[in-house]
């Protein structure tokens, strides 16, 4: 009953004081138990495991005076409601990617990831330093959530291929398990696409309900065994080149933290952002050597014809998106563009043509070895 009546006051507009008594009983004692709901499987390497190491940084960066329990999908509430679920305070936060609930905001995506959009770095980088947390607020304000970023997976792979696709003909009509606007993207090519969570690709693959399906990159797709099932697996993922995870707080409960504790959430989840991208770093080499050398994959890459035809109908998506978007979404996307052709320059004389040097395969190893 006193939960309720907080949320009712809450959402009557309370001041920050008045929220600050009502939730007094439990910061006089010194230690507050916060529930974290998330979109991941237990034990989910990467995105799960992140998730429960940002837990415990929080427990230890305020020398337990916020300690977080965390819940896998379905403990607490069903994956795809972690937004509601932190919104109306089942739980104070949330662990899942923003890009679930285009039907909040379209908004939504552009702090995940869009079909060519922004590598983990430049994500980081718009975030962080070019406005765009700032926007992210204001737009999950109007929702009672304040976010963060916290996590990352990096450049995730095209997906998993019964057969060999050499054109954009090849798919038409291929039944392909993509989320989002990437599903939009297929569509466009004349592909079918179908919705199913990751813990169902394999049985689908399977059964030849799919034709092909796409999750996250070689760490995680290996541990769910696709090889077994479609034996060509393509890059790069130009649908999430850097596919952004979040931490959701609720807005009330965090605008009634003091500040050093506000500041403890702030750093954990720029913590976990770091730690997730590096796991995924260090462990995805190995996953994918398994894959190719033990498991006999067939590694394949999209033609530059194939990626035209897929950055094509990418920008009619984009420009659907904005015609139909309301104010918010044209804002974050004219943000989103600005900071896109700002970084475009730089990465492309930095990262890129240092990726292509090291391409050249001069040999760098000690010798006689
Ligand atoms: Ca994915």
């Amino acid at each position: 009953m006193k939960r309720r009546a907080f949320i009712v006051a809450g959402a009557a507009g309370l001041t920050a004081t008045a929220a600050a008594t009502v939730a007094a009983p439990a910061i006089a004692s010194g230690k507050q138990e916060w529930r974290m709901v998330t979109s991941w499987p237990k034990g989910l390497p990467g995105v799960g495991t992140g998730a429960e190491k940002l837990a415990r940084t929080i427990g230890e960066l305020t020398d337990g005076r916020i300690t977080v329990k965390v819940f896998a999908a379905g403990e607490l509430v069903p994956a795809l409601q972690c937004f509601d679920a932190v919104a109306n305070g089942t739980a104070e936060l949330g662990h899942d990617a923003a890009y679930y609930h285009l039907s909040k905001s379209e908004a939504c995506a552009f702090f995940t990831a869009f079909p060519f959009g922004l590598t983990a770095n430049e994500l980081d980088a718009w975030v962080h330093h070019a406005g765009a947390q700032q926007l992210w607020d204001e737009l999950y304000a109007g929702f009672g959530l304040k976010a963060f970023l916290a996590g990352n997976t990096g450049v995730q792979m095209f997906g998993w291929f019964r057969k060999e696709i050499n054109s954009a003909a090849d798919l038409k009509g291929l039944k392909f398990r993509t989320p989002g606007n990437n599903g939009r993207v297929l569509t466009k090519l004349g592909a079918t696409v179908i919705t199913v969570p990751g813990g169902e690709i394999f049985t689908n693959l399977q059964s030849g309900a799919l034709d092909a399906a796409e999750w996250i990159g070689p760490l995680n797709d290996l541990a769910l065994g696709f090889h077994q099932v479609a034996p060509f697996y393509y890059a790069p993922g130009y649908h999430e080149p850097g596919a952004g995870l979040q931490m959701m707080v609720n807005k009330a409960k965090y605008d009634a933290l003091p500040k050093d504790l506000q500041t403890a959430l702030r750093v954990a989840a720029q913590s976990a952002n770091n730690d997730m991208l590096a796991e995924y770093n260090a462990l995805n080499g190995q996953s994918l050597m398994t894959l190719v050398q033990k498991h006999g994959v067939q590694l394949r890459r999209l033609s530059p014809e194939l990626l035209t035809a897929l950055g094509t109908a990418a920008n009619e998506v984009l420009n659907e998106v904005y015609e139909k978007g309301d104010p918010m979404t044209r804002k974050v996307i004219d943000s989103y563009l600005k900071f896109r052709g700002e970084v475009i320059p730089w990465t492309r004389v930095s990262e890129q043509t240092y990726a292509e040097a090291r391409g050249l395969n001069i040999p760098h190893a000690i010798k006689g070895r």
